[in-house]
């Protein structure tokens, strides 16, 4: 049986079932004074079902709540799950706009496949994005709000009622939406990282390439470990030589040296492409950096920043768009990369001109941004 179907298409139109019971103006305005990231979600949120005899049906907008599943849902039992992460920004004349959401689409096609479920037509992706935001347009946070916007989550969980070892034939497709505030309110600041040496994110073969929730349930006792060494984030190591840098449990990783050469992990399969990644390479080419993608050691890490010849270290993702790397902390010793307390100047160059990108502060020569009200 193949497991990879190919793209299916529904009509892309999403039919709008609005909740009559949206929160109030005040509530909206309370809740964006103050995101907590995750943790409040907007009205609505975006549906599709999927099944292998029928295909992607029944795209719709509805109030947000709680799903009705199986027990015996193949999503509870075997972790056949895939996300996305992005976000909805505000521009200055109102306008919401997201970031590359056609990379955000295709890597979810590619986790998909992984994790044998059904791949689904990019304009279905972008649509429900395109309808959820448009009905809650009111809780896209303001221009004037520093970096605040709307954070996105694509979902595809297999609903299949059956505890048969198989792809499931039931999936759900859907996006929620959480306002979310400045990642770093009281200014940037470099954050401290713990080497993980009795868990691997990642084999060879497995889905460290994919985003799936696996990968981030296995993260969970290690990054508990690297909390209780003060630390907070968690650096892994590939799982064969223990040797080379990969990346953290949900950030990729770059490091900058005195020459002004950057080196960022390359992908080997098993670290997951992110848009920010690709996007800083492309922006640092440009603003002069030799950009080398290539393996990385942990001693490289160790021994540049005690030579001094490491300047910078920092982790990026959608999230945090660039945070600074300060101290590199394992089993008996630790390690600053220079006074590990100030940010350094690649990294918070690099970090605005994204950030000015998508905010349409600044042109957008690649067509990375792409709007949706
Ligand atoms: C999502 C994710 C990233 C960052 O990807 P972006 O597309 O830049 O947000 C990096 N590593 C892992 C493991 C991730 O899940």
């Amino acid at each position: 049986m193949s497991t990879q179907s190919t793209p299916q298409s529904a009509d892309p139109q999403f039919r709008v079932d609005e909740r009559p019971d949206r929160a109030s103006g005040e509530r909206v305005a309370q809740v964006l004074a103050k995101p907590a990231f995750g943790a409040v979600f907007t009205d609505h949120m975006a549906l599709v079902d999927w099944s292998r005899a029928g295909g992607w049906v029944d795209p719709r907008i509805v109030a947000y709540g709680p799903l009705q599943l199986d027990p015996s849902a193949a999503v509870f039992h075997y972790g056949q799950e895939i996300f996305e992460g992005m976000k909805a920004y505000r521009h200055a004349d109102g306008s919401v706009w997201t970031f590359r959401p056609d990379q955000n689409a295709a890597r979810f096609n590619r986790s998909a496949a992984r994790l044998a479920l059904p791949q689904l037509p990019e304009e279905l992706f972008v649509e429900a994005i395109r309808s959820l935001v448009t009905v809650d347009q009111a809780w896209v946070p303001g221009a004037d709000q520093g970096e605040a916007s709307l954070y996105l989550r694509p979902y595809m969980i297999a609903t299949e009622p059956a505890l048969g070892v198989r792809p499931s034939n039931q999936a759900i497709f859907g996006v929620i939406a959480s306002p979310a505030g400045e990642y770093f309110p009281g200014g940037l600041k470099p954050v401290s990282i713990w080497l993980s040496e009795d868990y691997v994110r990642a084999a060879p073969g497995g889905t460290g390439g994919a985003k799936c929730g696996g990968n981030y349930a296995a993260s969970l006792a290690p990054m508990a470990e690297g909390l209780e060494q003060g630390c907070d984030q968690v650096a892994f190591l590939d799982a064969i030589e223990q040797k080379w840098v990969e990346e953290l449990g949900g950030m990729n990783l770059f490091f900058v040296y005195r020459d002004g050469s950057i080196v960022t992990p390359e992908l080997t399969g098993t670290i997951l492409e992110g848009v920010t990644r690709g996007s800083l390479i492309e922006l640092a080419k440009e603003r002069g950096h030799d950009v080398i993608e290539r393996k990385y050691s942990i001693d490289e890490w160790r021994d540049g920043a005690a030579s001094g010849d490491l300047v910078e270290v920092f982790a990026c993702g959608t999230a945090a768009v660039i945070t600074p790397v300060g101290t590199l902390k394992w089993r008996g010793g630790e390690v600053a990369v220079g006074d590990g307390e100030s940010v350094g100047e690649v990294a918070a160059d690099l970090r605005r001109t994204l950030l000015d990108i998508q905010y349409g502060r600044a042109d957008d020569t690649r067509g990375w941004v792409h709007r949706l009200v």
